[in-house]
C-alpha cells in the first residue's frame, strides 16, 4: 500500500508536504494555544513535521497516519532526531474511516482532505476521534483568483473549478455546517515556492541517480513542465491555509 511513486519522488525530501513553513505551523501552534498534553490526531501525517515540532515546541502528544511508507519512515526518524519519539506516533496506513482509540484534544488533516472524501467528510471523520468542544484543523487550498477556465483550474492541479472555493464562500460553508472558525493561518506565494520549487532539485538529482528507471521519463516530463505551471498557475490562482473549527 503506497501513495502515486511521483509524489514519493518529488516530495521525498520535503519536510512539510504542502506550502506550509515551519514558520506557519509554528505559529499555528502558538495561536491555538497549545498546552502540555494536549492530544493530537494527524490524517495524512506526512513527514510528521507538524506532530513533531508541536511535541518539541508545546509537549504535545500525537499520533499521526500516512498511507506513503516514505514519508511514514521519515516521520518516525524525525520524531527521534526531535527526541519526542515518546510522545508522538506514526503508522503507515490508509486513513480512510481512521478512528482513534483514545479521544483528542485536536483532530487535523492538513492537505489530504480526500480521506473523508472531501471537506465535509473528513470533518465528519475526525469528529469521531474528537473529545467534545476540541479542535478540529483543516487545511485546504482555496481559489485567490477564480480560473476563467477549466482548462486553468486543471493547470493548477485541480480536476475542476468546482474543486475548491474562494476563501469568502469557504469561510461561509463552515458556518453552513454549523462551525465555529475559531483561528486560521494562511499560506503566502513564498510558502507555495517552498512546497512547489523544493520539488525541482531533488526531481534533478533523483533523474541524475536513476536514468535508467522505468519512471525516469515521467519524472522527466514533469521536471520540464512544473515550474512553468508553478508560476502561471498554481502561484497566482490558489491560496491555502488551515483553518481550525469547532462545533457550535
Ligand atoms: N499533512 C502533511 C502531509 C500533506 S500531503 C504535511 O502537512 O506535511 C498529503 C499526505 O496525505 C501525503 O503525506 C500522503 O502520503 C498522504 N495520503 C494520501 N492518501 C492517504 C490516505 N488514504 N491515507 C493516509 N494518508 C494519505
Amino acid at each position: 500500500m503506497d501513495i502515486p511513486r511521483i509524489f514519493n519522488i518529488s516530495e521525498s525530501a520535503h519536510r512539510i508536504h504542502n506550502p506550509f513553513t515551519p514558520e506557519k505551523f509554528a505559529t499555528l501552534g502558538n495561536v491555538l494555544r497549545m498546552e502540555p498534553g494536549t492530544r493530537v490526531i494527524d490524517l495524512g501525517s506526512g513527514s510528521g513535521e507538524m506532530l513533531c515540532t508541536w511535541a518539541r515546541d508545546f509537549g504535545i502528544t500525537g499520533i499521526g497516519i500516512d498511507m506513503s511508507q516514505l514519508f511514514s519512515t521519515q516521520a518516525k526518524k524525525r520524531a527521534e532526531e526531535l527526541g519526542v519519539a515518546g510522545s508522538v506516533d506514526f503508522i503507515h496506513n490508509d486513513a480512510t474511516g481512521y478512528v482513534a482509540d483514545e479521544k483528542c484534544d485536536v483532530a487535523a488533516c492538513v492537505g489530504a482532505t480526500w480521506i473523508g472524501g472531501g471537506v465535509t467528510g473528513t470533518i465528519e471523520l475526525l469528529t469521531k476521534s474528537l473529545k467534545p468542544n476540541g479542535i478540529i484543523l483543516i487545511g485546504e487550498p482555496w481559489w485567490r483568483q477564480l480560473p476563467p477556465t477549466e482548462e486553468i483550474a486543471k493547470s493548477c492541479g485541480a480536476t475542476s473549478i468546482s474543486d475548491f472555493l474562494t476563501l469568502p464562500e469557504f469561510v461561509s460553508s463552515f458556518d453552513k455546517l454549523g462551525y465555529d472558525i475559531v483561528e486560521m493561518v494562511l499560506a503566502d506565494q513564498e510558502g507555495w515556492d517552498r512546497y512547489e520549487a523544493a520539488k525541482w532539485l531533488t526531481m534533478r538529482r533523483w533523474l541524475e541517480a536513476n536514468p535508467n528507471d522505468d519512471f525516469a521519463k515521467e519524472v522527466r516530463t514533469q521536471l520540464t513542465i512544473w515550474p512553468e505551471r508553478h508560476v502561471t498557475y498554481t502561484r497566482e490562482y490558489l491560496g491555502w491555509g488551515v483553518f481550525a473549527l469547532m462545533a457550535r
